[in-house]
């Protein structure tokens, strides 16, 4: 494959930095790897995994002369990075970032960028309930969709060029409008998370059943609920504290259909159960022939999932 960026810039260099820079390496997209985190340790274990050529002392040295800028860091912390790096930033280069939200992380940044470059926002529909620089792995872009959220006045041709780049890595991308996107994010994956996060939390305070009960006998739906409440917790608090509006909508239309089923429980009601969950099957069938899943009953899950 050809080279798609001369020199690229991770900052962050956790789960979605090190499976993007161990994807560019594989397909050799970029002419070099620069990166960036927080603690010297993380930065050193990038280096030695190899996913970077080199890290810098700072975001704003890791910045200088790239033509690509990657913020990989809590959707909380883009902003005081945005600011850091903003008078760093080379004549044409593109900034986008991996942030699971995206209105928030265009008014954090958006302000600190100079107008000679291209601010390209972006969310890749992958990850895993685990972080930091070794969880990271090539392929688990392939075939998941990459959101790019433009904004106005963006050239084409830079558009182009990072979804040249994100298809070289193996995700599919699609462009949409911020606001839609993180209304559609609250429903596939913000709300369904929070639900898995407080199951987990209801089987933690049940007292009349114990916690070895719980892990010893944890079916499939229980299990799959803990893998997703597994996930990190400053990433999740952040997406929480920034799609307030879009999550606090769905949960409340949640809630209200919790409701009816409860209602539909109480009254003895199995012909509404049994409509309802007609219903539902029907989206998972749905799913599984979009080749967003696969019918196996382990859900075809290995390591990696649709992530936030
Ligand atoms: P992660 O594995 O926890 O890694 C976060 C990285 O950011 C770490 O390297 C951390 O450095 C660094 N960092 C934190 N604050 C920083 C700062 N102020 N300056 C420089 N570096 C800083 O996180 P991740 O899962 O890759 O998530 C990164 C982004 O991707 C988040 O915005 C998240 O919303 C988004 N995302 C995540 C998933 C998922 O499933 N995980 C999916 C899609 C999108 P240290 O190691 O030194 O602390």
């Amino acid at each position: 494959m050809t080279q798609v960026y001369r020199r690229v810039a991770l900052i962050g260099l956790g789960l979605i930095a090190s499976s993007m820079g161990h994807a560019m390496k594989a397909a050799g997209l970029a002419g070099e790897i620069v990166g960036f985190a927080k603690s010297a340790e993380t930065r050193a274990t990038a280096l030695e995994i190899g996913f970077v050529d080199r890290v810098a002392e700072s975001a704003a040295a890791a910045v200088e002369g790239a033509d690509l800028v990657v913020l990989c860091v809590p959707v909380g912390a883009m902003g005081a990075v945005a600011a850091e790096i903003g008078p760093h930033l080379a004549p044409g280069a593109t900034v986008t970032d991996v942030g699971s939200v995206k209105r928030a992380v265009i008014d954090a940044v958006g302000p600190h960028l100079p107008a000679h470059v291209a601010f390209i926002p972006g969310h890749p529909l992958a990850g895993t309930e685990h972080s930091g620089p070794r969880s990271g792995f090539a392929t688990l872009f392939q075939n998941r969709w990459w959101l790019l959220t433009p904004v106005e006045g963006t050239a084409e041709a830079d558009v182009a060029r990072l979804r040249a780049l994100l298809e070289g890595i193996g995700a599919k991308v699609d462009t949409m409008e911020a606001d839609h996107h993180d209304l559609v994010l609250a429903v596939v994956s913000h709300t369904p998370h929070l639900i898995a996060y407080t199951m987990v939390g209801v089987a933690d305070h049940l007292e009349r059943v114990s916690n070895s009960e719980v892990i010893q006998y944890s079916a499939s739906g229980f299990r799959d609920f803990t893998r997703i409440a597994a996930s990190d917790p400053t990433m999740w608090r952040d997406v929480f504290l920034t799609n307030k509006d879009a999550t606090l909508e769905i949960l409340g239309r949640f809630t209200e259909e919790l409701f009816a089923l409860q209602r539909a429980i109480r009254m003895g009601d199995g012909e509404q159960l049994f409509d309802y969950f007609t219903r539902t099957r029907a989206i998972r069938r749905g799913i599984i022939e979009a080749g967003q899943d696969t019918a196996a009953p382990d859900f075809g899950r290995g390591a990696a999932k649709v992530g936030a």
